[in-house]
């Protein structure tokens, strides 16, 4: 049994952006149903995504600043499955989020949203307004293990002996070495198996 598979509850946080929300459908709605520009999934091979797609990097900036200040009013989705395996999830041990947005008040009032209320007054979030520097914030919050979809993140977790978890997306599939999952079902699956034997 390697040390992926039984993982304390107590000890595992998750970035937001393509692991809990689905930032990516988001953006490929805005862009089609706003700006006329078709997107595939497969297109977004770097996280940077405007060194990937050939769009505007204003129209791109854009987009992201909708998501950035108002994920409810532009209709940010949780990923499949992610709120139910939360609420599981938050029965054994509190939630904790870091995300790098800049702003914490949109995206805390996209969870209380998305989370049924006790699920969502019983976790933290942490916006740190930066790319970098998420072990910082897993150090001092007690983590050991974290789900992200950017690699550099995982790169600097590794580095500083955390447990990193990629969450497979089209920008890091197949571009490096880590434990991964691909779905919230998985995570349910492969992380906390032992507390769902049901
Ligand atoms: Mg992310």
């Amino acid at each position: 049994m390697d040390r992926y598979s039984k993982i304390d509850p107590d000890s595992i946080g998750f970035d937001i952006d393509c692991v809990v929300a689905d930032t990516m459908e988001a953006f490929i709605r805005l862009a089609l149903d706003d700006y006329g520009i078709a997107i595939q999934p497969e297109d977004i091979t770097i996280y940077e995504v405007e060194k990937c797609l050939a769009v505007d990097p204003r129209i791109i900036g854009e987009i992201f600043s909708r998501l950035l200040d108002a994920p409810v009013e532009n209709g940010l989705q949780p990923m499949a499955d992610a709120v139910e395996v939360l609420t599981a999830l938050s029965g054994l041990a509190p939630l904790t989020f870091i995300t790098a947005r800049p702003v914490r008040e949109p995206i805390d009032r996209w969870l209380a949203q998305v989370l049924p209320g006790p699920v969502y007054n019983s976790s933290r979030l942490v916006a740190m307004g930066n790319h970098d520097g998420k072990a910082a914030y897993i150090r001092k919050l007690g983590l050991h293990y974290f789900i992200d979809d950017r690699l550099a993140t995982c790169v600097e977790l590794a580095g500083a002996g955390f447990s990193p978890i990629v969450f497979e997306q089209p920008w890091n599939r197949g571009q490096h070495a880590f434990a991964s999952v691909d779905s919230w079902r998985g995570i349910k699956k492969r992380i906390i198996c032992h507390e769902f034997d049901s």
